[in-house]
């Protein structure tokens, strides 16, 4: 079995602690290798060589040109390596070889727009000032520095690509910890890195677990910027530490988006969008649409499609073409799943299908819950008020869409959310409505690297992706330039030079 180092520098090197840990196959519930263990000793190692990369290197000064140069060639390597990273993340992570394949074919393309994202200008003049004297201004963004990147299991590359490309793209260097759950794709993006001319220090990868890799990244003094995506609960931990040291922060964290069907929907095709919005990956997924919002006099009729296909969703080994649903990544996360079902059965929610781990042996060693359905559900219940992150889904009624509206809002969160209509002004009109960073209408889960992402209250805070994606890795500086060229005219002086030292004054 592989022993895996931490990336730092450049170079692979084992903890300092001599530790290593296990990753499981989700499926098998064996282990597919060991990586180190990173603690204190090592988080500071891999900080000082991001923030001598940072302070002496080359990364930060190069051309736009130069960067995009680089990032082009990790977004090929991506592309040539697709195939090996695809088995690597699908042993991994647990999710169905559908997915992950087109998980991997978007990260190279995702890379490869952050490479042309890198080439933007986003220094820009001001109009000339005339007050007090005539100046010239500049608006100029500049890298931020060191950026700890603590990302998720849930999508490990592509998180990984999205946090790094954008911070490259900026010319930060990097620090970067992958979910202790998947530390896999993330290590075997670093050995592409060496294959690039990408310099030693710009890019650190530190495995290990949140406590002891994770909380000395992010309050350590030498970082100027935390981006996080995770739980609300670490995502609020991290920017409470971040405090001490007014580090920047981005935090993409919970969801419990609303997937609201009116009458007028083409209802196969919404039946088929709430599927997709709830199950993919097992639900595992911070814009899942777990609560499915319809219109009561459609409701009847929605249901009994989306009744009948959520039962008949294939569960089974990931690497099967066949397969729609994998294991969930942990027995910490199905037993954590299956403990908000029986909530939800206590609190009155009647399961309609699936409800517990299913019983076919050979998915016995796998972290299984089965695609479950809540309908009859109160909006105030804590399977609809807490994200579960599993393949739960609540069904709620509703009357009139400003009741569904006060119902999706009705939440602490605020990431996502769909509105299916065939009348589009009505759906827009929703939309607008809905207190959520991004919202689809008559389709789900949709991202785009050119659209910012985000969420609204307690589901993060600042945008990845896009334009606006790549300013959060930028600190705004304005740059004044005398145009004046006159002391006597400096009337400003006089507040501190003594009227009779003034030559205004004479
Ligand atoms: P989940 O519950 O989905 O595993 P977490 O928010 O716990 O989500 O984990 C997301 C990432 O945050 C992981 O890389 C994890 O190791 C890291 N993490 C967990 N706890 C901390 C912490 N106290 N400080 C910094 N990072 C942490």
């Amino acid at each position: 079995m592989e022993n895996h180092g931490l990336f730092i520098n450049g170079a692979f090197v084992p903890a300092e602690s001599g530790e290593s840990f296990e990753s499981i196959n989700p499926f098998s519930g064996e282990s597919i290798g060991r990586y180190a263990r990173a603690g204190r000793p090592d988080v500071e190692k891999a900080v000082s060589a991001a923030r001598k990369a940072f302070d002496e290197g080359p990364w930060p000064r190069l051309s736009r040109e130069e960067r995009s140069r680089v990032l082009g060639q990790i977004a090929e390597r991506i592309e040539v390596h697709a195939k090996e990273l695809t088995a690597l993340e699908l042993t991994d992570a647990g999710g169905t070889i559908r997915k992950i394949k087109t998980d991997i074919w978007l990260c190279g393309k995702q890379m490869g727009y952050f490479a042309q994202l890198a080439l933007r200008d986003l220094d820009a003049p001001l109009a000339e000032l005339e007050r007090p004297g005539f100046s010239r201004n500049w608006l100029v963004r500049e890298p931020i520095g060191v950026c700890a990147q603590i990302i998720p299991w849930n999508f490990p590359l592509m998180m990984a690509v999205w946090k790094i490309g954008l911070a490259l793209a900026a010319g930060n260097t990097v620090v970067l910890k992958p979910a202790e759950e998947t530390p896999d794709t993330a290590m075997a993006l670093a050995r592409l890195l060496q294959e690039t001319d990408l310099p030693p220090g710009v890019v650190n990868i530190v495995t290990g677990f949140g406590e002891e890799a994770g909380e000395p990244l992010a309050t350590h003094p030498g970082v100027d910027k935390v981006a996080f995506t995770g739980s609300t609960e670490i995502g609020k931990l991290i920017m409470r530490s971040a405090a001490d040291t007014m580090k920047k922060v981005t935090l993409e964290c919970g969801g419990k988006s609303a997937n609201i069907i009116l009458e007028d929907a083409d209802l196969a095709m919404a039946v088929d969008g709430a599927l997709y919005g709830a199950f993919y990956h097992a639900g595992q997924c911070c814009t899942a649409g777990s609560r499915i919002l319809v219109q009561e006099s459609v409701q009847d009729k929605f249901l009994e499609a989306f009744l009948a296909k959520a039962s008949a969703i294939r569960l089974g080994d990931p690497a099967d073409k066949a397969t729609d649903m994998g294991p969930l990544i942990s027995r910490k996360q199905q037993e954590r799943v299956l403990g908000y079902i029986e909530a939800g059965k206590k609190e009155g929610a009647r399961c309609a299908v699936g409800g517990g781990i299913p019983e076919e042996p050979t998915l016995a060693k796998g972290f299984f819950v089965e695609p479950t359905v809540f309908v009859d559900v109160d909006n105030a219940m804590t399977i609809a008020q807490e994200e579960i992150f599993g393949p739960v889904v609540c069904v709620i009624p509703f009357k009139t869409p400003q009741e569904a509206v006060q119902i999706a809002n009705d939440t602490i969160y605020g990431l996502a959310g769909a509105v299916w209509s065939r009348d589009e002004k009505r759906a827009m009109n929703l939309a607008r409505q809905l207190r959520a960073g991004t919202v689809w209408i008559n389709e789900y889960h949709l991202t785009s690297e050119k659209a910012p992402f985000g969420g609204f209250k307690q589901s993060g805070l600042g945008r990845e992706l896009g334009l606006e994606g790549l300013k959060e890795y930028t600190e705004l500086k304005h740059i004044h330039v005398d145009d004046l060229g006159q002391r006597d005219k400096k009337f400003w002086y006089d507040t501190v030079l003594a009227p009779e030292q003034s030559p205004a004054s004479s």
